[in-house]
Protein backbone atom coordinates (compact mmCIF):
# COMPACT_ATOMS: atom_id res chain seq x y z
CA UNK A 1 0.00 0.00 0.00
CA UNK A 2 0.98 3.62 -1.09
CA UNK A 3 2.10 5.67 2.04
CA UNK A 4 0.26 8.97 3.04
CA UNK A 5 1.82 11.83 4.81
CA UNK A 6 0.58 10.33 8.26
CA UNK A 7 2.97 7.02 7.72
CA UNK A 8 5.73 9.16 6.17
CA UNK A 9 5.18 11.84 9.24
CA UNK A 10 5.45 8.86 11.77
CA UNK A 11 8.16 6.59 9.93
CA UNK A 12 10.49 10.20 9.58
CA UNK A 13 9.70 11.10 13.19
CA UNK A 14 10.98 7.41 14.69
CA UNK A 15 13.78 7.60 11.86
CA UNK A 16 14.78 10.95 13.38
CA UNK A 17 14.09 10.03 17.00
CA UNK A 18 16.93 7.12 16.29
CA UNK A 19 19.55 9.59 15.62
CA UNK A 20 18.99 12.15 18.31
CA UNK A 21 17.00 14.83 17.01
CA UNK A 22 15.45 16.85 19.58
CA UNK A 23 11.61 16.94 19.38
CA UNK A 24 11.58 14.76 16.70
CA UNK A 25 7.93 14.77 15.63
CA UNK A 26 7.47 17.88 15.36
CA UNK A 27 10.55 18.49 13.09
CA UNK A 28 8.83 15.84 10.87
CA UNK A 29 5.39 17.50 11.11
CA UNK A 30 7.38 21.21 10.14
CA UNK A 31 8.45 19.52 7.23
CA UNK A 32 5.90 18.18 6.12
CA UNK A 33 3.86 21.27 6.78
CA UNK A 34 6.97 23.17 5.12
CA UNK A 35 6.12 21.30 1.50
CA UNK A 36 2.76 21.48 1.86
CA UNK A 37 3.06 24.87 2.53
CA UNK A 38 0.40 24.64 5.65
CA UNK A 39 1.11 25.78 8.87
CA UNK A 40 0.99 23.17 10.75
CA UNK A 41 -2.09 22.97 12.19
CA UNK A 42 -3.76 22.78 8.59
CA UNK A 43 -1.64 19.00 8.45
CA UNK A 44 -4.23 17.43 9.43
CA UNK A 45 -6.07 17.96 6.41
CA UNK A 46 -3.41 16.40 4.27
CA UNK A 47 -3.02 13.44 6.65
CA UNK A 48 -4.63 10.43 4.27
CA UNK A 49 -3.22 11.61 1.30
CA UNK A 50 -0.42 10.00 -0.47
CA UNK A 51 2.37 12.89 -1.18
CA UNK A 52 4.50 12.92 -4.46
CA UNK A 53 7.81 11.10 -5.03
CA UNK A 54 9.50 14.85 -5.06
CA UNK A 55 7.97 15.62 -1.74
CA UNK A 56 9.18 12.30 -0.25
CA UNK A 57 12.88 12.98 -1.40
CA UNK A 58 12.45 16.54 -0.25
CA UNK A 59 11.41 14.96 3.18
CA UNK A 60 14.57 12.48 3.40
CA UNK A 61 16.96 15.37 2.13
CA UNK A 62 15.89 17.63 5.26
CA UNK A 63 15.65 14.83 7.50
CA UNK A 64 19.12 14.01 6.45
CA UNK A 65 20.34 17.07 7.21
CA UNK A 66 18.73 17.25 11.07
CA UNK A 67 20.63 13.72 11.58
CA UNK A 68 23.81 15.48 10.80
CA UNK A 69 22.76 18.07 13.81
CA UNK A 70 21.59 21.22 11.76
CA UNK A 71 19.21 23.21 13.24
CA UNK A 72 15.60 22.76 11.85
CA UNK A 73 15.22 26.72 11.64
CA UNK A 74 18.05 26.36 8.80
CA UNK A 75 16.77 23.21 7.59
CA UNK A 76 13.28 25.09 6.63
CA UNK A 77 15.05 27.77 5.45
CA UNK A 78 12.08 30.28 7.34
CA UNK A 79 11.02 30.78 10.73
CA UNK A 80 8.88 33.42 12.93
CA UNK A 81 9.60 35.64 14.95
CA UNK A 82 6.51 37.52 16.26
CA UNK A 83 4.64 38.64 13.77
CA UNK A 84 7.16 38.06 11.22
CA UNK A 85 8.08 35.16 9.05
CA UNK A 86 11.83 36.27 8.50
CA UNK A 87 14.19 33.95 5.90
CA UNK A 88 16.22 32.29 8.56
CA UNK A 89 19.92 30.70 7.42
CA UNK A 90 23.41 30.54 8.14
CA UNK A 91 23.99 33.76 7.17
CA UNK A 92 22.89 35.01 10.57
CA UNK A 93 22.01 33.85 14.11
CA UNK A 94 18.36 32.00 14.17
CA UNK A 95 15.81 34.06 15.69
CA UNK A 96 15.19 32.93 19.39
CA UNK A 97 12.25 33.53 21.06
CA UNK A 98 13.73 35.12 24.28
CA UNK A 99 14.89 38.13 21.85
CA UNK A 100 11.03 38.46 20.87
CA UNK A 101 10.98 39.79 24.81
CA UNK A 102 13.68 42.18 24.40
CA UNK A 103 11.23 44.27 21.50
CA UNK A 104 8.47 43.95 23.87
CA UNK A 105 10.73 46.02 26.41
CA UNK A 106 11.74 48.85 23.96
CA UNK A 107 8.27 49.01 22.72
CA UNK A 108 7.60 49.66 26.38
CA UNK A 109 9.86 53.01 26.84
CA UNK A 110 9.65 55.97 26.43
CA UNK A 111 11.68 56.75 23.84
CA UNK A 112 9.65 54.50 21.51
CA UNK A 113 6.64 56.96 22.14
CA UNK A 114 8.16 60.08 21.02
CA UNK A 115 7.98 61.51 17.79
CA UNK A 116 10.22 60.09 14.86
CA UNK A 117 12.83 58.18 17.26
CA UNK A 118 16.05 57.29 15.34
CA UNK A 119 16.38 53.36 16.08
CA UNK A 120 19.78 51.75 15.88
CA UNK A 121 19.85 47.87 15.91
CA UNK A 122 23.39 46.76 16.40
CA UNK A 123 24.44 43.33 15.39
CA UNK A 124 21.45 43.27 13.39
CA UNK A 125 21.57 39.74 12.08
CA UNK A 126 18.52 38.19 10.33
CA UNK A 127 17.12 42.12 11.04
CA UNK A 128 14.68 40.00 12.79
CA UNK A 129 14.56 43.11 16.03
CA UNK A 130 14.84 46.38 14.00
CA UNK A 131 12.15 45.00 11.42
CA UNK A 132 9.72 44.25 13.98
CA UNK A 133 10.20 47.61 15.36
CA UNK A 134 9.89 49.11 12.30
CA UNK A 135 6.40 47.42 12.03
CA UNK A 136 5.35 47.81 15.33
CA UNK A 137 6.22 51.27 16.26
CA UNK A 138 3.97 53.93 15.21
CA UNK A 139 6.56 56.21 13.78
CA UNK A 140 10.63 56.39 13.53
CA UNK A 141 13.49 56.22 11.58
CA UNK A 142 15.54 52.64 11.90
CA UNK A 143 18.79 51.59 10.90
CA UNK A 144 20.20 48.02 11.48
CA UNK A 145 24.04 47.66 11.12
CA UNK A 146 26.21 44.20 11.11
CA UNK A 147 29.70 43.74 10.31
CA UNK A 148 28.85 40.87 8.44
CA UNK A 149 27.79 41.43 4.94
CA UNK A 150 26.31 38.07 4.59
CA UNK A 151 23.93 39.21 7.36
CA UNK A 152 23.61 42.56 6.01
CA UNK A 153 22.66 40.84 2.84
CA UNK A 154 20.23 38.55 4.79
CA UNK A 155 18.12 41.30 6.90
CA UNK A 156 17.92 43.01 3.45
CA UNK A 157 16.23 40.30 1.75
CA UNK A 158 13.94 40.30 5.27
CA UNK A 159 13.09 44.12 4.73
CA UNK A 160 11.76 43.25 1.54
CA UNK A 161 9.85 40.07 2.53
CA UNK A 162 8.04 41.54 4.90
CA UNK A 163 7.43 44.48 3.09
CA UNK A 164 9.52 46.98 5.62
CA UNK A 165 12.19 47.93 2.95
CA UNK A 166 10.97 51.09 2.47
CA UNK A 167 11.26 51.88 6.31
CA UNK A 168 14.74 50.38 7.35
CA UNK A 169 18.11 50.91 6.61
CA UNK A 170 20.58 48.04 6.91
CA UNK A 171 24.20 48.53 6.67
CA UNK A 172 27.59 46.81 7.23
CA UNK A 173 29.51 48.81 10.28
CA UNK A 174 31.52 47.79 12.54
CA UNK A 175 29.76 48.78 15.84
CA UNK A 176 28.65 52.32 15.81
CA UNK A 177 32.14 53.83 14.50
CA UNK A 178 30.69 55.02 11.60
CA UNK A 179 27.93 57.38 13.42
CA UNK A 180 30.02 60.83 14.20
CA UNK A 181 27.41 62.60 14.73
CA UNK A 182 26.78 62.80 18.40
CA UNK A 183 23.18 63.24 20.54
CA UNK A 184 20.90 62.00 17.61
CA UNK A 185 20.21 58.91 18.58
CA UNK A 186 16.87 57.53 20.33
CA UNK A 187 17.00 54.15 20.94
CA UNK A 188 19.89 51.89 20.77
CA UNK A 189 18.98 47.93 20.91
CA UNK A 190 21.37 45.14 20.11
CA UNK A 191 21.50 41.43 20.73
CA UNK A 192 25.47 41.14 20.42
CA UNK A 193 27.61 38.14 20.92
CA UNK A 194 27.83 37.47 24.67
CA UNK A 195 29.21 33.90 25.00
CA UNK A 196 32.40 33.73 26.89
CA UNK A 197 34.82 32.94 24.63
CA UNK A 198 36.12 29.83 26.99
CA UNK A 199 31.95 28.57 26.68
CA UNK A 200 31.94 28.14 23.04
CA UNK A 201 33.62 24.56 22.55
CA UNK A 202 31.05 23.36 25.18
CA UNK A 203 27.86 24.76 23.20
CA UNK A 204 25.23 22.47 22.17
CA UNK A 205 27.10 20.79 18.48
CA UNK A 206 23.60 22.52 16.61
CA UNK A 207 24.56 26.08 17.58
CA UNK A 208 28.14 25.79 17.77
CA UNK A 209 28.91 23.73 14.44
CA UNK A 210 25.95 25.60 12.20
CA UNK A 211 25.32 29.19 13.87
CA UNK A 212 27.90 31.69 12.80
CA UNK A 213 30.43 32.21 15.91
CA UNK A 214 30.92 36.08 15.13
CA UNK A 215 27.51 36.08 16.25
CA UNK A 216 27.86 34.13 19.99
CA UNK A 217 31.52 34.76 21.03
CA UNK A 218 31.45 37.74 22.97
CA UNK A 219 35.19 37.35 24.22
CA UNK A 220 36.94 36.19 27.07
CA UNK A 221 33.55 37.24 29.46
CA UNK A 222 31.42 38.10 27.23
CA UNK A 223 31.08 41.67 27.92
CA UNK A 224 33.64 42.90 25.25
CA UNK A 225 30.48 44.53 22.96
CA UNK A 226 28.44 46.16 26.06
CA UNK A 227 31.98 47.82 26.84
CA UNK A 228 32.44 49.16 23.30
CA UNK A 229 28.43 50.05 23.27
CA UNK A 230 27.75 51.46 26.05
CA UNK A 231 31.15 54.39 25.76
CA UNK A 232 29.84 54.74 22.36
CA UNK A 233 26.25 55.06 23.36
CA UNK A 234 27.22 57.95 25.74
CA UNK A 235 28.22 59.84 22.35
CA UNK A 236 25.34 59.22 19.83
CA UNK A 237 22.18 58.84 22.08
CA UNK A 238 20.39 62.24 22.63
CA UNK A 239 19.05 62.95 25.93
CA UNK A 240 16.59 60.63 27.42
CA UNK A 241 17.70 58.04 24.87
CA UNK A 242 17.78 54.59 25.67
CA UNK A 243 19.53 51.48 25.36
CA UNK A 244 18.43 47.61 25.20
CA UNK A 245 20.65 44.95 25.40
CA UNK A 246 19.97 40.81 25.74
CA UNK A 247 22.39 39.90 27.68
CA UNK A 248 23.32 36.01 28.82
CA UNK A 249 22.75 34.28 32.50
CA UNK A 250 24.88 35.45 35.09
CA UNK A 251 25.98 39.00 32.85
CA UNK A 252 23.02 41.15 35.10
CA UNK A 253 25.46 42.38 37.66
CA UNK A 254 28.30 43.29 34.86
CA UNK A 255 25.74 45.10 33.05
CA UNK A 256 24.66 47.11 35.80
CA UNK A 257 27.87 47.79 36.73
CA UNK A 258 28.78 48.90 32.98
CA UNK A 259 25.88 51.54 33.19
CA UNK A 260 26.58 52.93 35.98
CA UNK A 261 30.15 53.64 35.92
CA UNK A 262 28.92 55.77 32.79
CA UNK A 263 26.56 57.54 34.34
CA UNK A 264 23.46 55.79 33.16
CA UNK A 265 20.06 55.85 35.06
CA UNK A 266 16.98 53.56 35.35
CA UNK A 267 19.52 50.67 35.05
CA UNK A 268 17.02 47.48 34.43
CA UNK A 269 18.06 43.88 34.91
CA UNK A 270 15.27 41.48 34.20
CA UNK A 271 15.37 38.14 33.52
CA UNK A 272 13.48 35.43 31.24
CA UNK A 273 10.72 33.16 31.19
CA UNK A 274 13.29 30.47 32.34
CA UNK A 275 14.49 32.49 35.61
CA UNK A 276 18.20 33.92 33.84
CA UNK A 277 19.15 37.17 33.78
CA UNK A 278 18.61 38.03 29.61
CA UNK A 279 17.47 41.97 29.43
CA UNK A 280 19.78 45.42 30.35
CA UNK A 281 18.21 48.76 30.00
CA UNK A 282 19.10 51.81 30.99
CA UNK A 283 18.48 55.60 29.84
CA UNK A 284 20.62 58.38 29.33
CA UNK A 285 19.83 61.56 31.87
N1 LIG B 1 21.08 33.18 23.08
C1 LIG B 1 22.10 32.65 22.24
C2 LIG B 1 22.49 31.26 22.69
O1 LIG B 1 22.14 30.84 23.74
C3 LIG B 1 23.32 33.55 22.19
C4 LIG B 1 23.02 34.76 21.43
C5 LIG B 1 24.12 35.77 21.51
O2 LIG B 1 25.30 35.50 21.80
N2 LIG B 1 23.72 36.94 21.25
O3 LIG B 1 23.13 30.57 21.97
Amino acid sequence: MQKTWRDLIALGSSWLEGRGVPEAHLAAELLAARLLKCTRGFLAGHLGKVPDQRYVEAMRRGMARLAKGEPIQYVLGEWDFRSLNLICDRRALIPRPETEQLVERVLKGQAAKRENPLVVDVGTGSGCILLSLAKEMKSGAFIGIDISPEAVSLAKENAVRCGLDGKVNFVVSDGLDDFDEPETVDIIVSNPPYIPSGDIKSLDPRIRDFEPISALDGGVEGLDFYERLVADALNVLKSGGEVYFEIGDGQGEALRGLFFDAGFDDIKIERDWAGRDRYASAKLA
